[in-house]
């Protein structure tokens, strides 16, 4: 017989949102887009949210703080140039939400007065904003009882109810129970303190059961096994891509770069010179168009590898110092690089050619 995908709780006691929030009023985090006992700016809350998508909270502190500095209110940031919120979010990932967020801050700007929509519904219409945004901005900024259910929610629920059915075929089991504990009242609070107790107290790996507030309603740690749960179907290899990268220098401390094209993966982006970024190893040594053919080009040893959500880049390096007069891209100082719109995978090619060349 299958087993059951939800544990029994027979005299353990439903965790209860007032003991979550208790908790959170002497342990929660200090961030600095939040607001403890109150509701957040929506921009604000917006502005994080969308930086936190995929990104540690680390990760996005000098960012936040670097973007309301610059453009404290979406009326600013919609007056902003799109080449100056790129260079702004350099260095951040997932590029495409920096477009979302200059298009969303349009339309904010010009359809709705300046003021964010308050419901779920209305706030998915918006460009970046998907089912998780939507629910902790209208909790966070509107107060809606809104149910905030990301990866860290789904490992509380399947510890705290022990649910043996894996992920990701327990999402929706997972979301229904989060459903059962949201509160009436504080639902901005007990969406942050849930995604607090996730990421510091219910964590993958050596949860600190002790000090949890829920510790009393758990199955998991009822049963002596909290990392026991979420289970997990295998997960399958991410496909690999290939291509090779041509660094050209011209010896007055300037590289050649070019921008990609306005949509797809890193759209507008500046980028080192790559092949077509292809499945197979074998075909990655045509050069791109628009680079000098007679230098010296050497390949350098290292092969670089760099992950993004549903493949893994394997890049070859190539090197040479020589002149191009081309259309098809640029000489930039290579002092300038820090502030210029480089995706990440640019930047860790520009530091492992600078190892190289001064190693
Ligand atoms: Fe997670 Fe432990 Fe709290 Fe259960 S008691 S919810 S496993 S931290």
């Amino acid at each position: 017989m299958a087993a059951p995908q939800r544990k029994a709780r027979l005299t353990m006691p439903a965790p209860v949102a007032a003991d979550l929030l208790r908790w959170y009023d002497q342990h929660g985090r200090n961030l600095p887009w939040r607001v403890k006992f109150g509701r957040q700016d929506p921009y604000l809350a917006w502005l994080a949210e969308i930086m936190l998508q995929q990104t540690t909270v680390i990760t996005v502190i000098p960012y936040y703080e670097k973007f309301i500095a610059r453009w404290p209110n979406v009326t600013t940031l919609a007056q902003a140039d799109i080449e100056d919120v790129l260079a702004a979010w350099a260095g951040l990932g997932y590029y495409r939400r920096a477009h979302n967020l200059h298009r969303c801050a349009r339309i904010v700007a010009h359809d709705f007065n300046g003021r964010f929509p308050a419901t779920e519904a209305e706030l998915k219409e918006l460009p970046g904003i998907g089912d998780y945004t939507a629910a902790a901005i209208a909790a966070i900024a509107f107060g809606r009882r809104a149910n905030v259910v990301d990866g860290n929610v789904e490992r509380v629920m399947a510890r705290l109810h022990a649910v043996e059915k894996p992920l990701p075929q327990s999402k929706r089991l997972l979301r229904e129970l989060a459903e059962e504990t949201l509160p009436q009242l504080r639902c901005g609070d007990y969406a942050q303190a849930l995604m607090d107790l996730g990421a510091t107290v219910c964590t993958p790996k050596r949860p600190r059961c002790s000090v949890c507030p829920w510790h009393k309603s758990c199955l998991a740690v009822n049963q002596g096994d909290a990392e026991h749960y979420p289970l997990a179907t295998q997960k399958t290899q991410k496909p690999k891509r290939y291509t090779t990268a041509f660094w050209l220098e011209n010896g007055q401390n300037q590289v050649w770069l070019r921008r990609r094209p306005a949509t797809g993966l890193l759209a507008g982006m500046m980028e080192v010179p790559t092949t077509e970024w292809q499945e197979n190893a074998g075909q990655t040594d045509a050069m791109p168009s628009g680079l000098p053919r007679r230098v010296a080009w050497h390949t350098l040893p290292k092969v670089l590898r760099h992950s993004f959500t549903h493949f893994d880049l394997y890049v070859r390096l190539m090197y040479a110092i020589g002149h191009n007069r081309s259309e098809n891209g640029d000489w930039y100082d290579k002092d300038s690089l820090k502030t210029l719109a480089l995706p990440s995978l640019m930047r860790k090619i520009a530091a492992a050619i600078a190892l190289w060349r001064d190693g």
